[in-house]
């Protein structure tokens, strides 16, 4: 089923909550008005009852019992409700009855049964009636003074209020959600116009940024994020389009030397040591370039997150002797002086064995191409700060300060037309720092142009 728009969600829930909030609020304030005419009526009441024992007081002793109905019937035509009244004692006699009270017949507890005072409502003749009946003692005799008010006026009112409400209330519910669905819409206007300029920016124009309202609320967070996002993209397809660029570039090299020299071998009959010579030739090539395509390959899928390490216990000594032990060799191949001074016993950490020896080893292959003759190349494994440190040291050529921050970049050679006569593509190190970065470890170098350089690879012992 088709989601409804987010405008129209907002509304609706909007309009919910305010219709039972608008119900809860109507039937509370209806409760209360109701409550507040009652308490008004039967303080009345119990003020009259009041004003009535007071009067038995004071006149009863003095007065025969129809001088006390005189004095009754005259009060009684002050108030409102005043006629509403009767008073009777312990055995039913009436003390004082009004007219009204007789004309409808009603009924009176005796005081004997009147524990406590007592409210109730009776309807007689169309009219509702609010009775109250409380036993008074005047002069050591019981009586029941019972008076009642008219509720005609508090009902009306209350259906008056009620009326109001059920009108009122639809109104402004009405009114509120028109209002809230054209404010919705209104708040939701600038998500469009982001999304406008967004649909703007394609791979074409990545440098192009959304404008940043300054609202300090979810529409600036939105553009901010999604401006972020268009700059890790900007930054990973140029970095993408370098490296297409530079890979072709590195191995049209090859592929064309490969075919001159096939080319020109074969412009005329050679001898078979002149074929073996181009023959020596183009395999080495072919070596070179496959390397670089490994070696690309391995990058690009680091790159697309596919390759992932499996670190396992390992002891970092095994590991650096494996590398050492190869590197060894291509140092004398080179003329140079080999030291290895490896830390005495087991270091435990989580690591690939292979992988961490291709990193060494790479470290020390740039050792020996970029030391001449004659130098010298250490490799040294200690146990420093709870940490397995690998150090790789040559007396060769050395790294500019200014060349330093960018050897891990890949393609990066200081002296390109130098670095290629002696075999590198620039891939080694950001193969090596992959490697490391993997492991949670850190590599980092300390160099000296003409002096040597020092590469430290730094992974935690467990
Ligand atoms: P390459 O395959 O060219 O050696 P790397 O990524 O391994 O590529 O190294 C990048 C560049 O850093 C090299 O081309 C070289 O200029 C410089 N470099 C690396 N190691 C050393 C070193 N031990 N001594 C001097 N320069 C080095």
């Amino acid at each position: 089923m088709r989601q409804r728009s987010i405008g129209f969600r907002l509304s609706a829930w909007y309009v919910l909550v305010l219709a039972c909030g608008l119900g809860a609020f109507s039937v509370a304030a209806w409760f209360a008005m109701r409550a507040s005419l009652d308490h008004a009526i039967e303080d009345e009441l119990q003020d009259r009852v009041r004003g009535v024992a007071l009067f038995m007081e004071h006149q009863i002793a003095s007065l025969s019992v129809p001088e006390i109905r005189d004095e009754f019937r005259e009060h009684s035509v002050l108030g409102p409700g005043g006629d509403l009244f009767q008073v009777c004692d312990e055995t039913g006699q009436w003390l004082y009855r009004s007219v009204a009270m007789e004309n409808a017949n009603v009924a009176i507890p005796l005081p004997g049964a009147l524990a406590v005072p007592r409210f109730e409502s009776q309807q007689i003749d169309h009219h509702i009636l609010r009775f109250y009946s409380e036993r008074r003692v005047v002069n050591g005799k019981a009586y029941t003074v019972q008076v009642a008010a008219l509720m005609n006026e508090s009902l009306e009112a209350l259906h008056r209020f009620r009326l109001i409400l059920w009108f009122a209330a639809p109104l402004l519910l009405i009114a509120a959600s028109v209002g809230g669905y054209w404010l919705s819409g209104r708040a939701l206007l600038p998500f469009d116009e982001i999304s406008r300029a967004a649909q703007r920016i394609g791979i074409g124009n990545l440098t192009d940024r959304l404008p940043v309202p300054r609202t300090g609320d979810q529409l600036q967070r939105l553009s901010e994020t999604l401006n972020a996002t268009f700059a890790r993209l900007e930054t990973s397809v140029s970095r993408m389009q370098q490296f297409t660029a530079d890979a072709s570039h590195e191995l049209r090299a090859p592929v064309s030397l490969i075919r001159t020299t096939a080319e020109v071998t074969l412009q005329r009959d050679r001898t078979s040591s002149e074929y073996r010579a181009a023959l020596q030739e183009i395999l080495e090539e072919s070596e070179r370039t496959s390397q670089v395509v490994d070696s690309l390959m391995l990058l690009a899928r680091t790159d697309s997150s596919k390759e992932a390490l499996d670190l396992v216990a390992v002891d970092a000594r095994e590991v650096v002797k494996g590398a050492v032990e190869q590197g060894e060799k291509l140092a004398r191949t080179q003329n140079l002086t080999f030291i290895a001074d490896l830390h005495e016993g087991p270091l435990p950490i989580r690591g690939d064995a292979d992988a961490l020896r291709r990193a060494i080893l790479i470290l020390i292959d740039n050792a020996v191409k970029y030391t001449p003759e004659g130098g010298s190349v250490t490799a040294g494994l200690e146990c420093k700060n709870g940490f397995a440190v690998t150090t790789v040291t040559d007396t060769g050529i050395g790294i500019a300060p200014e060349d330093l921050p960018h050897i891990f970049d890949r393609f990066w050679r200081v002296d390109k037309a130098r670095s290629r006569d002696g075999g590198g593509a620039g891939l080694g190190l950001s193969i090596a720092k992959w490697i490391v970065d993997e492991h949670g470890g850190s590599l980092d170098v300390d160099s000296q142009i003409g002096r040597g350089s020092t590469f430290s690879i730094r992974v935690a012992l467990q």
